[in-house]
């Protein structure tokens, strides 16, 4: 009764009181809506969340290892999870390549931003792992206060989680692409590479992309403390290749030595490569890398890299970056000697000697300049020099403001300020068959974690936890960024 006749009260001192009423009422209906959308948008990140570590730890359990045929079955179950999201047969393909395999999954834009796919690149495959020399089952997500751990928590079970959680989320959503959205997954990138090169070479849906985003590098450095150093953005790869000399001799017995020996000669040629050092080489995004690595790292070695960033010339700076085996391969072409092998029998002369080399080429320079550049060095035309394999060149991918603009949007609310830097892989991914073929491609992964954690390809490989559950968002950002309705 009171609150009646204290609104009665109010109808004669305020005419429009009930206006009012409305007024306020509506105000906290839209409160209401507000919060209840809010609560929409939790249970929305809790599902894509669940489902994100959900895949993660399927994926990690199947141990798909080079020789034991085990990727398929991870390619049938993925393929599994984006059809019961609504991806439709056809827009799943599924690649067979003999004891591997690749998955496509086409998420089709309205094409109303009239731009070309954007593809989306991570590896299915692990390198072994012997569980013996784990301080856990490699084959399991096992977890502890701060990590995750398991073959391929990191080297690119974790990208391919995220992106294909990403997919699931967008579709659940209602989200249409405003361009072509192209998930690439390979299944030998840490072997032969045979699906990559199918992906990037053979598959004319991918081959009309505009660029590729690939999963398995690039992300944030973090300091021990977890205070973010940078994100890097690799552009770039040096192309790997290996060369075996081999000295031959017609041998003998050991009792009746000959002037000429295999094994000297092969050592003299090696002796010559050891003292050799390619020409220093960098390009505006290798400056740009040393002079703000230079920056953070301080000391000497920070005034070698900023010295080296304002003038590539200067030797000192140079001979310094020279010796740091992290640093020195972005400065020029490495080669390195990893192998030996020689003679038949302990009281013969050797009739063979072979060293392999393996070389890490800057972008831009032929594996064939590279060959005779060495066949010079080692002056000796009797030394048999063989190219190993079938080495991929592959060019720079000039950064472009569209897409370091969405990687920002993902990054930096994260982690503000953060240097956003290009950099060159000296290992290798898929990404170079794709740079190869002609798209562009920058590897951007999720994760911020510190350097001295990364256990790729090691033992005992794991993920920070808070790495995962920080960077769920990142991909589904980027993507929003770049193939949203608002870019039409
Ligand atoms: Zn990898």
């Amino acid at each position: 009764m009171i609150p009646q006749t204290w609104s009665a009260a109010l109808q004669t001192i305020y005419p429009n009181t009930r206006n009012l009423l409305i007024m306020r009422i509506l105000i906290s209906l839209l409160g209401l809506l507000i919060s209840l959308s809010a609560q929409a948008d939790e249970i929305e990140s809790t599902e894509h969340a669940k489902k994100a570590l959900e895949i993660y730890s399927k994926v990690v359990s199947i141990p798909t290892v080079a020789g034991r045929e085990r990727v398929p079955e991870m390619v049938e179950y993925l393929a599994d999870e984006f059809r019961a999201a609504g991806f439709a047969d056809q827009d799943i393909h599924i690649m067979p390549k003999g004891e591997t395999a690749a998955l496509v999954v086409h998420y089709k834009g309205d094409g109303s931003a009239n731009k070309k796919p954007i593809l989306l690149l991570g590896h299915m495959d692990v390198v072994e792992a012997l569980a013996k020399d784990w301080q856990r089952p490699p084959f399991k997500l096992t977890q502890d206060d701060t990590y995750f751990y398991g073959r391929g928590s990191i080297d690119n079970k974790y990208g391919v989680s995220m992106l294909s959680a990403t997919f699931i989320r967008l579709k659940k959503q209602g989200f249409v692409p405003s361009r072509d959205l192209i998930i690439a997954f390979s299944g030998d990138e840490e072997t032969g590479m045979k699906t990559t090169r199918m992906l990037a070479g053979e598959v004319p849906l991918l081959a009309n992309a505009e660029f590729a985003l690939n999963s398995d590098a690039g992300g944030g450095s973090l300091t021990a403390k977890g205070k973010a150093i940078s994100y890097r953005v690799q552009a770039a790869e040096k192309t790997y290749v290996t060369f075996e000399l081999t000295a031959r001799n017609p041998g003998g017995h050991s009792s009746r030595p000959r002037a000429d020996n295999a094994i000297y000669e092969l050592m003299a040629a090696l002796g010559k490569i050891q003292k050799y050092r390619f020409a220093v080489m960098s390009s505006d995004m290798t400056r740009n890398f040393f002079r703000i690595s230079g920056q953070q790292i301080g000391g000497g070695l920070g005034a070698a890299m900023i010295a080296f960033a304002d003038n590539p010339d200067n030797r000192q700076a140079s001979d310094r970056l020279a010796e740091e085996p992290s640093y020195v391969g972005t400065t020029r072409t490495t080669c390195i000697a990893t192998m030996l092998q020689a003679g038949h029998a302990e009281n013969a002369l050797p009739q063979s000697a072979t060293a392999t080399v393996n070389c890490r080429i800057f972008p831009g320079v032929s594996v064939a300049q590279v060959k005779s550049q060495l066949q010079t060095v080692v002056d000796n035309s009797e030394i048999e020099f063989v190219t190993l394999g079938d080495p991929v060149e592959s060019p720079i991918s000039a950064l472009r403001d569209d897409v370091m603009a969405a990687i920002s949007k993902a990054v930096h609310p994260r982690y503000p300020g953060v240097n956003i830097m290009a950099y060159m892989e000296s290992g290798g991914t898929d990404g170079m068959h794709f740079r190869s073929a002609g798209i562009p491609t920058w590897a951007v992964s999720g994760a911020f974690m510190n350097p001295n954690e990364m256990f790729a390809h090691g033992l005992n490989e794991r993920l920070p936890i808070k790495a995962f559950y920080d960077g769920l968002d990142h991909w589904t950002i980027i993507l929003k960024e770049l193939a949203g309705q608002q870019n039409n």
